[in-house]
Parts: structure tokens; sequence; C-alpha cells
């Protein structure tokens, strides 16, 4: 993740995916299946300068409207060609996590999430907690899954093969990802001891100093799931045909 500044992304959340160019996981042909909200080699962030406000805060010297959420949040800057080279399944796109994360779609094919009165379905790559209610309140970035690509991931995805945890749940939008700058001379600087990413919710009073790189969500009411049971029993099994069980890296 770059630490001095991004640049120039003309490509707003939403625009990545529309209802005429529907996102397609089989971008690689051969059988991959790349999930959406990954980023691609032919994908980068930009370098621009940061400038402190007087007021405190960071932002761009050619700030724009768009470089800013609704919650008036400073975005990373990173280009958008999706399909652009190789899939990176390791590192999220901000746009394309941001907006799956937002709408509540699917991170892997793109389409309406799973979706039931106990709330989405969530996946993640972690042992189940003998916590009451876990995750919740656990500041949360990767979005939900349609049930047939649940059922595909936990079979196929390197991340999710050693464990992983299936839940439904009720969420809110709590805040972001995002590196911590400080004042600095000529220019804001991340903060050292934070150089690596953290979270922080919209009412931390760092959040002015902060660029952010993924939108996140805190959970409620998580009810452990079987994806297995589910598919015997909810039509949402067939959300999503075009995703067949094949997975493989093509790295
Ligand atoms: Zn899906």
């Amino acid at each position: 993740m770059p630490t001095e500044a991004v640049s120039t992304s003309s490509c707003p959340a939403n625009s990545v995916a529309t209802k005429s160019t529907r996102y397609d996981p089989r971008l690689l042909g051969g059988g991959a299946v790349v999930p959406y909200i990954g980023m691609w080699t032919g994908e980068e962030f930009l370098s621009t300068q940061f400038v402190q406000h007087a007021s405190g805060g960071i932002g761009y010297a050619d700030e724009m409207l768009l470089d800013r959420d609704e919650w008036g949040v400073l975005w990373t800057r990173v280009t958008v060609g999706i399909g652009a080279g190789r899939p990176l399944f390791d590192k999220l796109h901000p746009l394309r996590q941001r907006r799956a994360i937002t709408r509540l779609l699917c991170q892997v094919c793109a389409q309406p999430a799973d979706r039931t009165e106990q709330g989405h379905l969530w996946l993640l790559p972690e042992q189940p907690s003998y916590e009451p209610d876990w995750p919740k309140d656990v500041p949360i970035t990767l979005p939900p899954v349609c049930l047939a690509c649940a059922r595909l991931s936990v079979r196929m995805c390197p991340a999710l093969r050693p464990t992983y945890v299936a839940f439904r749940a009720h969420s809110r939008i709590c805040g972001v990802r995002g590196v911590q700058f400080a004042p600095g001379h000529p220019f804001p600087r991340p903060v050292p001891e934070l150089e690596d990413e953290e979270f922080f919710c919209h009412e931390d009073p760092a959040i002015p100093w902060v660029m952010a790189t993924q939108r996140a969500r805190t959970l409620r009411d998580c009810v452990y799931v079987d994806l297995d049971q589910l598919a015997n029993t909810s039509e949402s099994a067939q959300h999503c045909p075009r995703v067949e069980p094949v997975w493989s890296d093509p790295r």
C-alpha cells in the first residue's frame, strides 16, 4: 500500500459494474474464478501530493469531489481495470470492495448476497469462536456472499480451505481501514508506528487524518450456519449458476 499519495481515479465505485456491465467471475477463462473484489496487476495506486488542512486533517493538493465518500473520508486513488493483467487474489481493490460491502453484493460474483430475515450470509477465514454472538461488533471488510459462491469458495479458495466460519448476520457500515497520517514538513506523513492499515470508526477523532482503502461493517445477531444444509433448503443455491465448482489460481 502506498503511503505517499495516490492519484486520479476517474472511476467512482459504482462505475465498475452496472446493470449493463455485469461482472463475470470467469474473466480468465480456463475454469478459473476470480472474485470481483480482487485487484489485478494492471490496476495501480496512483501517486499525488498530500496537503495538511489548516483545520487539521489531510487532503490531496488536487483534491476532487470523488476523493471523499459520503462520510467525508479521504480515499486512496486507484485505477480501475478489472481483467487487466493477472488477478492478485490476496489484494482487495478499494473501489470494488467499497461498492460490494456498501450494497451488500457477493464478493465473488457481484450479485446480491444471500439474504433471509436473519440477515446476509458471511464467510470468514477464521476459527469459530465460543464467545456468544461472535463476531458481533468486530469490523469486517470482506463483503457478504451468495450461497453458490460460498459453497464454492470453502472448497476451492486457499484462504478458506484450512478453516472458515459461515454465519448470517445483520450489519451496518461503521468505518474504514486505512493509513493514518500526522503533520509533517513539507507534507503530512504516515504515522510511523501505524504505517500498516488499521480500522477507524467514523466517529474516531483521527478520521480526518486517515486515507481509507477499505470500508468496514460491524455485525449483530450472528447465527452460525451449515452451508450444505442451507443448499438443501434454500432456493438461493441456484442464485449464481455461472459459477461452477472450479477454482484455480492462474499465477
Ligand atoms: Zn456470488
